[in-house]
């Protein structure tokens, strides 16, 4: 048996249907079936067969559920549900007095796991009102106990590995598989590539002790063992392709930048506000990469409206006064990438009002046009130029600030001298996009990534390890708070009343649905939450009849979507309802409004985030949240969401109540369950990042660890090919 070996090769007795499952799961070979790991393990130490119930005894017990009724216990009119549940040992009675709907909520011959009290007499024993869940299996009955003939009876914990649900093949069948595999000594051939210094230093165990230990554990400590070392594991790669890049990126040089900050100041007083200390210091960061000759690479995160925009133009402004190398006129350039041409044009109108005292050109291109300003005969204005003479004029350094969306990255667009470049909204964009930008001629230019989006400090020193980050926490003052208000379903009439006073003086609102359409009633019954469509039909029908409304998603052409934008904006939309997609930084000063339906699907930094949309005016801002739940679990988190100062602490907030499953950022991660649960853990995630360096600047080709210059290829391998 080796790794590379197909399952079906070992495991000729595999069924239609487990066939299926393993091909659904993408498991194919031996090796994909051994680092296939178990999502959590239950505990079946006090779990009893029914045969040995006693009267008195509190017992857990697994089994299948029959003859589920309600009725009237005869003689104090009690309404109850009763049922049997029974194991290969045999059958007990299973009472709850005062709940009758678990007959209705709990299906005849499902798998069940009971916890309760068995009452009654020696002769009609029952439990009564147990606890109940629903099981996809039962992990062990007598005879066939998972861990009967270890013989170690003094160990009292037994664990029963749960790997991640799959229609047609059971916990059970992995668990057997895995000890098939064990037995034919597929661990011999299994070598570590983690280096042995960091697994003593931060005592984690080898590889082929963490295969043991995370499928088939004795006891707690050693499943949580295993499950650090293959985050760390996994972390650690991550980093170690991260450092690399960042050290090549590195290996070329960067063009030096003048920081003269007493013209700097001289060019941020002109500014219509004060800039914020969290901005002074975003800048002053920033400044200090300019003077190193490395080239910089850095992330700003900043909620939305904490005013990333004045400190990128803060930091251009160094950069566009810099001559070119051994020259004593000219300016470096800046390229300035950002999502949609909305927000390019926006873009392109701050950065006049902030550089129009200068003798600087500033251009825009976007694919359905390009701008310069100034214009030769309104020197105050912008004026329409083709596109060949904007690429002239950027190819011979005449402009220095170009601004643009995606038509920035085309191969026709050439720079002079191209020192600095930023990404905003970097989420939006692949890697790909961000490193052609990023990647021209052999020098490289300084890198300023920027996103609003809050995820916890782990999970952007993972993502983007090969970013240093500054984090932009303070709003600047005089914002008024968006008043925000959960409404559980109750309230919905009243509000849109309240609503409707603030369009009749002219503002306009977001309505923000889980779905773009509704589900199809026969799949998906759990899922039945608002979507766009139908919530925008059903508003204009019934609610706000006398207003325009309209729909965006991202099913929707970028092209449309920039049009829909645009007559938001111009107010010929009152209402836009929408899915998430609006996160994206447009700034409609007049709309003051938003409601969020479903909001117990989405994260609370997620939520916050789609807040920050009414956030930008002078106008009071409202923010209605709408619920569909009465669990006190949710409308405590969405409470939190009330007094939240910024988004990063709900992103910690959900990361620690909720965790990673609810963390913005995750799809985009493509990091593994266990990967994910280890972004609680910021000692580990700092270690990982730290060994990485250590390890990069040491031996950046990895001479001196073949195995993990190896394992390096096989993963890149394996991401190449997805
Ligand atoms: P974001 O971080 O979302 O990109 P912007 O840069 O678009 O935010 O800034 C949002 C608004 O806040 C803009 O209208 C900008 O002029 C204003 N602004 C930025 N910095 C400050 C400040 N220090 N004080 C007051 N207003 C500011
Ligand atoms: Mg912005």
């Amino acid at each position: 048996m080796t790794l590379d070996d197909t399952i079906e090769k070992h495991f000729n007795r595999l069924g239609h249907t487990h066939k299926q499952a393993l091909k659904k799961l993408n498991l194919v070979t031996i090796g994909d079936l051994l680092f296939h790991y178990p999502s959590r393990y239950e505990s079946i130490s006090d779990t009893k067969p029914i045969a040995d119930l006693k009267k008195g005894d509190t017992a857990v017990l697994y089994g299948k559920i029959h003859s589920l009724k309600t009725k009237k216990a005869f003689r104090k009119k009690t309404p109850i549900a009763e049922g049997f549940i029974e194991d290969s040992t045999g059958k007990i009675k299973v009472i709850w007095f005062h709940q009758p709907y678990i007959a209705k909520m709990i299906e005849n011959g499902s798998h069940v796991k009971l916890a309760g009290k068995v009452t009654g007499s020696e002769t009609s024993l029952y439990l009564a009102n147990p606890e109940i869940a629903v099981v996809s299996e039962i992990p062990l009955d007598t005879g066939d106990s998972l861990f009967k003939n270890n013989g170690d009876k003094q160990n009292k914990q037994m664990f029963y590995p749960v790997y991640p649900e799959s229609r047609g093949i059971t916990s059970r069948w992995f668990y057997h598989a895995i000890v098939k595999m064990f037995t034919n000594g597929i661990l011999d051939s299994i070598e570590d590539f983690v280096p042995p210094a960091i697994l003593k230093k931060y005592n984690l165990p080898t590889l082929k002790t963490a295969l043991v230990w995370i499928h088939t554990p004795k006891k707690t400590a050693d499943c949580m063992s295993a499950r650090k070392r293959f985050a760390f594991e996994e972390v650690f790669f991550i980093q170690l392709a991260k450092q690399k890049e960042r050290h090549e990126y590195e290996k070329k040089s960067s063009f030096k930048i003048n920081v003269d900050r007493k013209k700097l100041e001289n060019f941020t007083d002109r500014f219509p506000f004060k800039m914020t200390n969290a901005q002074q210091r975003a800048v002053d960061e920033i400044l200090n990469d300019f003077k190193t000759p490395l080239p910089m690479s850095r992330l700003l995160e900043g909620d939305v409206g904490s005013g990333k925009t004045a400190v990128a133009a803060s930091t251009v402004y160094s950069v566009t006064t810099t001559n070119p190398m051994g020259q004593d006129f000219g300016n470096l350039q800046t390229a300035y990438m950002v999502p949609t041409e909305i927000l390019a044009k926006q873009h392109f109108e701050s950065f006049i009002s902030y550089f129009s005292h200068m003798p600087i050109n500033i251009g825009l291109i976007t694919s359905s046009g390009c701008k310069k300003f100034p214009s030769k005969v309104d020197p105050g204005g912008a004026t329409d130029i083709s596109r060949s003479q904007l690429l002239k004029w950027v190819e011979n350094g005449e402009i220095p600030i170009l601004i643009g969306t995606h038509a920035l990255i085309q191969k026709s667009v050439k720079f002079e001298n191209l020192a600095y470049v930023i990404i905003d909204e970097q989420h939006r964009f692949g890697t790909a996009q961000r490193q052609k930008l990023a990647r021209k001629d052999n020098i490289s230019p300084h890198l300023l990534s920027m996103t609003a989006t809050p995820i916890p400090r782990t999970l952007a020193l993972t993502i983007y390890g090969d970013l240093d980050l500054t984090l932009l926490d303070e709003m600047p003052p005089g914002r008024k708070p968006v008043i925000t208000e959960t409404v559980l379903q109750a309230g919905r009439e009243k509000i849109y009343e309240k609503i409707r006073n603030e369009l009749k003086s002219g503002r306009q609102m977001y309505v923000i649905c889980p779905r773009i359409d509704e589900p199809d009633p026969k799949k998906e019954l759990a899922l039945n939450v608002k979507s766009v469509k139908e919530e925008a039909k059903r508003l204009k029908k019934d609610v706000f009849q006398e207003y325009e409304i309209e729909i965006l998603h991202s099913k929707i052409k970028p092209k449309e979507k920039d049009e829909i934008m645009e007559r938001f904006l111009k107010k010929e939309i009152n209402i836009l309802v929408a899915t998430s997609v609006v996160e994206v930084g447009v700034n409609v000063p007049n709309a003051t409004v938003i409601i969020i339906e479903g909001a117990e699907r989405f994260g609370l930094a997620q939520l916050h985030q789609l807040r920050g949309r009414v956030l930008r005016s002078t106008h009071q801002s409202y923010c209605f949240v709408f619920a569909d739940t009465k669990g006190s679990k949710t409308i405590e988190r969405l409470k939190a969401l009330q007094g939240a100062k910024n988004g990063f602490e709900l992103a910690e907030f959900d990361l620690s109540n909720r965790g990673s499953g609810e963390l913005y950022g995750r799809k985009q991660s493509g990091l593994s369950d266990i990967a994910m649960e280890a972004m609680k853990n910021i000692k580990m995630v700092e270690a990982a990042r730290s060994e990485a360096q250590k390890l990069v600047a040491e031996d950046p080709d990895f001479k001196k660890h073949p195995q993990l210059q190896q394992e390096i290829k096989k993963r890149e391998h394996s991401l190449h090919l997805e």
